[in-house]
């Protein structure tokens, strides 16, 4: 039986990531069935998600290497929205992970073309004061990828009319977090525009929060 090729430890070690990430982002909320993909950046292009498998199924060996001109060898297609994983991660050097899911709340406000405002502090995790929302182009489309880029510009996510979202990260964990993150802010903004009219954090209030987010996670005390 042939032994597929998985790489070196480090690849094979990332392959698993994404696999994992796959069935965490349905198990998270974030996802439902075989919508959604993940890609890291790897070596002269990338690792991403077959089109169309089950996560429950998938194996690391099935996660298709993608070079950056868009081809590849393997007995799997890469995912359908490989365009726009792979001129994301060209164009981003800051982005090392991309996360795109059909999550229940930013599908919903995607689907009503509406970009999410500062109504939470945590939107600085974004990179600025909105989430973007881009308009709509069928799946997998060179113009899909376009839109996705030009929501993405000085942000690390944004919503895609009435399809879902894309998160990005330095790494595959900071961009499942964001994604995480993104959909809780839409879902307390579907709640909060339920309870009362949202108030939005000014714009420089923003700005202070995304430089405090620079040094924001766990670090040493300097006290001895
Ligand atoms: P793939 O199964 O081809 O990755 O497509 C899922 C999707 O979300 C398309 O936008
Ligand atoms: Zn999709």
């Amino acid at each position: 039986m042939a032994v597929p090729d998985t790489g070196d430890s480090e690849e094979l070690a990332l392959r698993h990531a994404i696999t994992e990430a796959c069935r965490a982002m349905n198990a998270l909320g974030i996802n439902q069935g075989t919508s959604g993909n993940i890609s890291v950046r790897w070596r002269d292009g990338l690792l991403i998600t077959p089109s169309g498998m089950p996560y429950g199924d998938m194996k690391a060996a099935d996660i298709v290497h993608l070079r950056m001109d868009g081809s590849y060898n393997h007995r799997l297609v890469p995912s359908s929205e490989w365009r726009f994983h792979r001129d994301i991660i060209g164009a981003r050097p800051d982005v090392g992970a991309v996360v795109h899911a059909h999550p229940v709340y930013c599908t919903a406000f995607a689907i009503c073309g509406l970009e999410i405002p500062a109504i939470h502090y945590m939107i600085a995790a974004a990179g600025g004061p909105t989430v973007r929302c881009g308009g709509y182009a069928p799946y997998g489309t060179p113009e899909l990828s376009d839109i996705a880029l030009a929501a993405l510009r000085d942000r690390t996510c944004c919503l895609l009319a009435n399809h879902g979202m894309i998160a990005t990260g330095p790494d595959l964990g900071k961009a499942m977090w964001l994604a995480v993150e993104l959909e809780t802010l839409c879902r307390q903004y579907a709640v909060a525009l339920q309870v009362g009219r949202p108030n939005v954090l000014p714009d420089d209030e923003i700005a202070r929060t995304v430089e405090r987010f620079r040094t924001y996670g766990p670090r040493r005390d300097s006290a001895p």
